[in-house]
């Protein structure tokens, strides 16, 4: 394997963080290419146990490069609370291993308040977000109207830049939201606190990863978010702000002519869907909360129980042709050992006419799931090391999945543990 993705292919939390931990073994250098520190990517190993937010996983592997790319929202503050959680735990983090792109955007302090000030007018109608300022964030990048991490070498231009920002920002806080505005001396409290720390650790990132790629380095690329929280692609407007998809991957990663050899689909034995907006399979009640327990499907960054329901065969299909994967990894088996019968979706009916086609989005709260049941195995198979010790009812489910969504499943995850994995050939 040469350069590799590891993306999700439905709503996010799959478990791409741990796929990231198992597989850097065989990769040098980890990027971030999309998204900000609202991401929540839990990892288990030697060195204990992660939740990772803005940091790459490839943060926990000696000898590991980690990037953050231009394609990310850059938020000092949380950064350096995550480094400060992170080298606690006795993990190193030195300019050697994290390099941040000069050409990231940082999320600066108003981003996060106009994120919450949003969420409240909208009230009933929010959009469930982390309250991080990522939509906000993306918002300005694209109005051109952030700063890049690079110009914190360039204090006197800097200071005039934010300056700008500020007074046009003002406008929105206090007459459009009613808000104190923020002042200039706020501003130089927050390059002096968070954003030139950071300086150690801003290069040319563009320029390693030429450098990093002639010298035959092993590159992997990590998403946030799943395909169905795309900008583009995903359920609109319940998406995120930002491309989750591996083709946004080169573009983000300050390393646009990359190519990218291997896309690994994280793809989880059921369904979950934190936040809101339309989640065809969703469970409620008693069944529901069995579920979730069995899962431990809470939020790793915010905490929030995360919505559950049967795997999406229509969704997570979609999610797979979004993402151009070539191979998937199908996570928390293990967590489905307790049913009896298990559900999984097969085809939508929408306005009384089954389709195996993913909805546009608006029409996406008419669509009612056709549930069939799969026999469970009722066993611990957490413990399993090979295919063939699989029940054979597991085998057969996963077999199942596997055709409808057509594409190998290369990894069978049985726990969260680095070597709870199953390895099978493509
Ligand atoms: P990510 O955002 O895609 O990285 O996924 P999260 O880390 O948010 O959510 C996945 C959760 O499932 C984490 O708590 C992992 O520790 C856990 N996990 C991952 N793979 C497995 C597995 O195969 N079995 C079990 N039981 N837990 C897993
Ligand atoms: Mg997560």
């Amino acid at each position: 394997m040469s350069n590799c993705a590891v993306v999700g292919i439905n709503w996010g939390d799959e478990g791409k963080g741990r796929m990231v931990d198992l597989l850097t073994e065989q990769y040098d250098i980890v990027i971030r290419f999309q998204g900000g520190g609202n991401a929540g990517h839990t990892v288990i190993n030697d060195k204990g146990k992660f939740a990772l937010h803005l940091l790459p996983s490839g943060i926990l592997r000696d000898g590991v490069v980690n990037i953050l790319g231009n394609g990310v929202a850059m938020d000092p503050e949380n950064l350096l609370k995550e480094i400060g959680q992170v080298t606690e735990k006795g993990v190193s983090i030195t300019p050697d291993n994290l390099k941040i792109s000069d050409r990231a955007s940082l999320l600066l302090p108003w981003h996060r308040d106009m994120d919450e000030l949003e969420e409240q007018r909208l009230a009933d109608k929010k959009f469930g977000s982390t309250k991080q300022g990522i939509a906000p964030f993306y918002s300005d990048k694209y109005q051109k109207k952030t700063v890049l991490a690079g110009e914190l070498f360039y204090p006197e231009e800097l200071k005039e830049h934010l300056k700008d920002l500020m007074e046009w920002k003002n406008l929105t806080l206090t007459k459009i939201y009613g808000a104190k505005p923020y002042t200039e001396e706020m501003i130089d409290e927050w390059l002096e606190s968070y954003a030139n720390k950071l300086k150690p650790f801003i290069t040319d990132t563009g320029l390693y990863l030429k450098e990093a790629q002639k010298a035959g380095k092993r590159i992997m690329f990590e998403a946030q978010l799943g395909s169905l929280r795309d900008l583009d692609y995903g359920i609109h407007p319940y998406t995120t702000s930002s491309n989750t998809t591996a083709a946004y991957a080169p573009i983000g990663s300050g390393f646009p002519g990359a190519k990218i050899d291997e896309v690994i689909g994280v793809v989880k034995a059921y369904s979950t869907c934190v936040g809101e907006g339309p989640f065809v399979c969703e469970m409620f009640g008693a069944p529901a909360d069995e579920l979730r327990e069995a899962g431990g499907e809470y939020g790793a960054k915010t905490g929030r129980p995360r919505r559950v329901g049967a795997l999406d065969i229509v969704a997570t299909r979609y999610g797979v042709e979004v993402q151009a994967a070539t191979q998937i990894a199908l996570t928390k088996l293990d967590v489905l050992s307790y049913m009896d019968k298990i559900p999984v979706c097969i085809h939508y009916i929408v306005n009384g006419e089954k389709t195996d086609r993913f909805p546009f989005p608006t029409a996406l709260k008419d669509a009612k799931p056709v549930i069939v049941y799969f026999d469970g195995w009722k066993c611990d198979i957490s413990k399993c090391k090979t295919w063939d010790e699989l029940p054979e009812q597991a085998r057969k489910y996963v077999e199942f999945i596997e055709k409808e969504i057509e594409c190998p499943i290369t990894y069978v995850s049985v726990g969260a543990e680095r070597d709870s994995i199953i390895l099978r050939t493509k």
